[in-house]
C-alpha cells in the first residue's frame, strides 16, 4: 500500500474565534447596535467587541473554568450576549444558550443536565434567577449582564456579581488560543415541545462551516455591505448562526435586545438600515400587522429568512408587495440549524410568477453541506417525485451524530431521522407535510396540516390558524381547525369552511372550526400543537356526533363526493 499523498496547505483549525478575529481586524470599525435593556441603544464596533471577549475570557480563566466546561446563557439578542458567545468558545469553554421562555423547571433541569459551572443572565430574569438559584446547586455563580448601578436586588444562595466589574480587572491584551477544531463550541437544546430537552453539542469546526455556508448568496447571502437583524433570537439554534455569519463577511449586526413587538422591530430596522433579518412566522406577523395598521413601509429591508415553522404562502405574497424578498427556510437546532432555502435557480425564476411562488412556498433546496433523503415506513428510500412523502433523513457535517450526555445514536444507517414528514420534487425542493407527531390520519390517510393552515390564513378575516387531528369514531382521526379572528374582522365557520372549496381534495377539509382569542405558542414562538390538542381532544366533531347518533353517508362524513375511501 502505498502512502497517500497529502497536500501541503496549511493546518489551521476552523475555530469560532477566528471569525471575531477576521472582523476586528479586518472590519475593525463596522459597528455592533443593541438595543439594550436598560432602554438606550447601545453602538460599538467589531474592535470594541473582540476586546471585551478577550477579557470576558481572562476573567472566566482566572475563575479556574476549563476548556470544555459549559457556561450558560439566559439573555436576550444584545451585544454582552454576544461577547459572552465569544469570550466563552474563545478559550474552549462551552457556550451553553438557554431559553428563557421556558419553565423554570425545565431550565433548571436544562442547567443540571448541561452541569454548567456559571450563568450569565440578563436582568430581566432576575426573578428567574432567585428560583434557579435554588434548584441548581452546582452552579459556581450567577453574573448579571449588566454594570453595578443595574444590578438587580436578588434574593440568591450566593451574590450575584456584576458582568461590568467581572470584566473590569482584565485587560483583553492576549492571543486566542489555537484549538483543536473539533472541540465543543456551543451547547443548544431542542424546546422539548416533544419530551425532554435534548442537547446537541456543536464543534468548532461545524459552527464554522455552517457559517459559511449561511453566508453564501442562495442562503443568507451577507457581505460587508449588510446590516443584518436577527429577530430570532441568540437562544435559538445560535440565532440561526447570524452572530457567526455576519462577522465572517463583515456585516453590520443589529440587535433587538427583548422588544420583538412590530413597532419596535419596525423603528429599529428603518433606524439602523437594516438589510436582512430572519425570524419566525409569528414575529413577522406582529410586524406585518404594524405596518399595515400603521401603513408604513420599511425602505431598507430586501431580504427575509422566514423558517422555524411553515410560512404561509400569503405572508410571502405580503412581503412581494413590500418589495421585500422573503426567503421560506427549514432546519432544526440538531441541525446547527440550516438546511433548506427556498430560492431559484436561473431557469426557475424565468418561470411564470405563479409557478415561481410555488416553488418558494416550499422549504426549498438543501445548501451545500446538507443532504437529504426521505424513506418511507419501511426504511426503504421514497423517489423524488414531489408527491410520495416519508420521513426526512439528513446528513453533513453540521448535524449532530449524538444527543448531549446520551449513549445511543439516532442515526439510521448513518443518517439523521428529522420526525418531519416531507415530499422532495424532481428539482430537489422540499415541502414539509408535518412533523410526524402532528400528522393527521383519517381513515388510514395522511392530511397535511400545513395545507389547511395555509389556506386558512390566506383569508382576510383570519389572522392565525391551527389544525389538528380530533378523534373520529370512524376514520379515527378528523381535522379541527382552531382559528383567532382579525382585529374587528368578522368570518362564520360555515364561510370559513367554504372558503376550501376547490382547494383541496373534499376528505381533506376541516370537519369543524373552533375560534379562539389566542392560540398556545411554545417558548421559540411555535404553535404548540401538544397544548391544543390537550385542549381540544374531546371536541365533539359534527360529524363524529353523526356517525353516533345515525346513519351518516361517507360522502357527507367526508366532506363531498371526492370522500377517500379508508384504508385501514
Ligand atoms: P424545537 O424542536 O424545539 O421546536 P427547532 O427549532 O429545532 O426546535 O425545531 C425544528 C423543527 O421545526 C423542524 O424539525 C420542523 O418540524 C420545524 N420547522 C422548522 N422550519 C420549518 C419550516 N420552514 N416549515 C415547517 N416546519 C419547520
Amino acid at each position: 500500500m502505498t502512502t497517500p499523498l497529502l497536500g501541503q496547505m496549511m493546518d489551521v483549525p476552523l475555530t469560532v474565534s477566528s471569525l471575531l478575529a477576521h472582523a476586528s481586524r479586518h472590519f475593525g470599525t463596522t459597528e455592533i447596535v443593541s438595543k439594550r435593556i436598560e432602554g438606550d441603544v447601545h453602538r460599538y464596533t467589531y474592535r470594541d467587541c473582540e476586546k471585551r471577549a478577550k477579557q470576558l475570557a481572562q476573567a472566566l480563566m482566572a475563575l479556574d473554568v476549563q476548556p470544555g466546561e459549559r457556561i450558560g446563557t439566559l439573555a436576550w439578542n444584545g451585544y454582552r450576549h454576544l461577547e459572552a458567545y465569544y469570550g466563552t468558545t474563545g478559550f474552549g469553554a462551552v457556550c451553553h444558550t438557554i431559553n428563557p421562555r421556558l419553565f423554570p423547571e425545565q431550565i433548571a433541569w436544562i442547567i443540571n443536565d448541561a452541569d454548567d459551572s456559571y450563568v450569565l443572565f440578563d436582568t430581566t430574569f432576575a426573578q428567574l434567577i432567585e428560583c434557579l438559584a435554588l434548584l441548581c446547586p452546582k452552579v459556581r455563580g450567577w453574573i448579571a449582564l449588566a454594570d453595578d448601578a443595574h444590578l438587580p436586588a436578588v434574593h440568591a444562595p450566593m451574590p450575584l456579581i456584576s458582568y461590568e466589574t467581572f470584566l473590569k480587572p482584565h485587560d483583553g491584551a492576549f492571543d486566542w488560543p489555537l484549538l483543536d477544531e473539533r472541540q465543543a463550541s456551543y451547547l443548544c437544546y431542542t424546546s422539548g415541545t416533544t419530551g425532554n430537552p435534548k442537547g446537541a453539542l456543536y464543534s468548532h469546526r461545524s459552527t464554522v462551516l455552517h457559517a459559511y455556508a449561511g453566508a453564501l448568496p442562495d442562503a443568507m447571502c451577507l457581505s460587508a455591505r449588510d446590516s443584518v437583524l436577527p429577530v430570532v433570537p441568540m437562544f435559538h439554534a445560535n440565532a440561526w448562526g447570524m452572530p457567526h455569519a455576519a462577522p465572517l463577511t463583515g456585516a453590520k449586526l443589529v440587535l433587538p435586545g427583548k422588544d420583538l413587538d412590530g413597532k419596535s422591530l419596525f423603528e429599529l430596522m428603518q433606524a439602523e438600515r437594516v438589510t436582512y433579518s430572519a425570524g419566525v412566522p409569528t414575529v413577522w406577523l406582529g410586524l406585518l400587522n404594524y405596518m399595515k395598521e400603521a401603513g408604513v413601509r420599511l425602505s431598507s429591508l430586501q431580504r427575509a429568512v422566514i423558517g422555524g415553522s411553515a410560512c404561509p404562502p400569503s405572508m410571502l405574497r405580503t412581503f412581494e408587495e413590500y418589495g421585500v424578498e422573503a426567503i421560506h427556510g427549514w432546519g432544526m437546532t440538531e441541525m446547527s440549524p440550516l438546511g433548506t432555502l427556498a430560492k431559484l435557480n436561473w431557469e426557475q425564476s424565468q418561470r411564470p410568477p405563479e409557478e415561481q411562488r410555488r416553488l418558494r412556498e416550499k422549504q426549498g433546496h438543501v445548501i451545500y453541506g446538507v443532504d437529504m433523503k426521505i424513506v418511507g415506513d419501511d426504511g426503504r428510500d421514497l423517489p423524488w417525485d414531489g408527491v410520495a412523502f416519508g420521513e426526512l433523513h439528513t446528513r453533513g457535517p453540521w448535524v449532530i451524530k449524538r444527543y448531549f450526555q446520551k449513549d445511543d445514536s439516532p442515526l439510521v444507517d448513518g443518517w439523521f431521522p428529522t420526525g418531519d414528514v416531507a415530499t422532495i420534487d424532481r428539482e430537489g425542493f422540499m415541502r414539509i407535510t408535518d412533523r410526524s407527531k402532528d400528522v393527521i390520519k383519517s381513515g388510514g390517510e395522511w392530511i397535511s396540516s400545513i395545507e389547511i393552515e395555509n389556506i386558512a390564513i390566506a383569508h382576510p378575516a383570519v389572522a392565525e390558524a391551527a389544525c389538528i387531528a380530533c378523534a373520529h369514531p370512524k376514520w379515527l382521526q378528523r381535522p379541527l381547525l382552531v382559528v383567532v379572528k382579525r382585529k374587528d374582522a368578522e368570518v362564520t365557520r360555515d364561510e370559513l369552511l367554504a372558503f376550501y372549496a376547490g382547494k383541496v381534495a373534499k376528505w381533506w377539509m376541516p370537519d369543524d372550526v373552533v375560534f379562539v382569542n389566542e392560540l398556545p405558542h411554545t417558548a421559540v414562538g411555535k404553535l404548540h400543537k401538544v397544548k391544543l390538542r390537550e385542549q381540544f381532544c374531546d371536541h365533539p366533531l359534527p360529524s363524529a356526533l353523526e356517525v353516533e347518533n345515525g346513519p351518516l353517508s361517507n360522502e357527507r362524513a367526508m366532506g363531498g363526493a371526492e370522500s377517500k375511501p379508508a384504508a385501514g
